[in-house]
């Protein structure tokens, strides 16, 4: 029952098909349960809040690639931008403006992806697919933030249909931008999405990155 985090590790990369990326979802986890996860091989881990990054990544192995996964506010990114390998929750343009010019200010290049909203709750997070089709030339112009891909959920339902119905339209939009402003950008190639609850199906219905925190580290500790 109690499986460690190295052990959920070994047995969902034996599960996961090659291709697709495994981010450890590693919010509100100590990082003993990071090391142990670690000690599996997994090196790719996402948090949700920039302060938790910024006290987490120091104690840490440097060869970890951080992803930032929460909402970001623009008063955090200049704690973000130095550590993330990839900003996966870009979700306004304000953002995006905000993150693209301290990465440039700071001489650096981070990843981004664009997260796209089509599940069922109302939220104010994330473009819709027509939003993100408005952007994407300005996104694929910048240099600071290099776009290589997007990000989202599905509804919180057990109607199946409609977990592949949101992944189905998160995927389209990842092939309208694909052939649209960033067909001359090979980097644009992440489609990040599937979390414990649904990941076989985003999988099924071409994922090539899934985000899984509970199935690894357990129940979270609301430290
Ligand atoms: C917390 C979180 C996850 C992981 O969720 P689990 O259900 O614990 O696997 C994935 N993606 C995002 C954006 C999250 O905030």
């Amino acid at each position: 029952m109690n499986a460690s985090p190295a052990q959920r590790i070994e047995e969902l990369s034996r599960r996961l098909t090659g291709g697709v990326t495994l981010v450890a979802v590693s919010k509100f986890h100590p990082v003993e349960a990071i090391l142990s996860a670690y000690s599996a091989g997994q090196r790719v881990f996402g948090e949700s809040r920039a302060q938790e990054l910024a006290a987490k990544a120091p104690a840490l192995p440097p060869d970890i690639q951080w992803h930032f996964i929460g909402h970001l506010q623009t008063n955090k990114v200049k704690t973000v931008v130095p550590i993330a390998h990839t900003i996966q929750s870009i979700d306004s343009l304000r953002l995006l403006r905000a993150v693209d010019a301290e990465a440039a200010r700071t001489a650096r290049t981070v990843n981004v992806l664009l997260q796209v909203h089509v599940a069922a709750e109302e939220t104010k997070f994330g473009f819709t697919p027509d939003e993100l089709l408005a952007i994407a030339p300005e996104a694929a112009a910048m240099t600071g933030a290099r776009v290589t891909g997007i990000m989202g959920m599905a509804s919180n339902t057990d109607n199946t249909a409609r977990i592949e119905a949101d992944f189905d339209a998160i995927r389209a939009c990842f092939d309208a931008l694909s052939s649209g402003a960033f067909a001359s950008r090979p980097e644009f190639s992440v489609i990040s999405m599937g979390m414990s609850g649904d990941w076989h199906i985003a999988v099924a219905h071409g994922s090539n990155m899934v985000r899984i925190g509970s199935d690894i580290f357990g129940e979270r500790q609301y430290f």
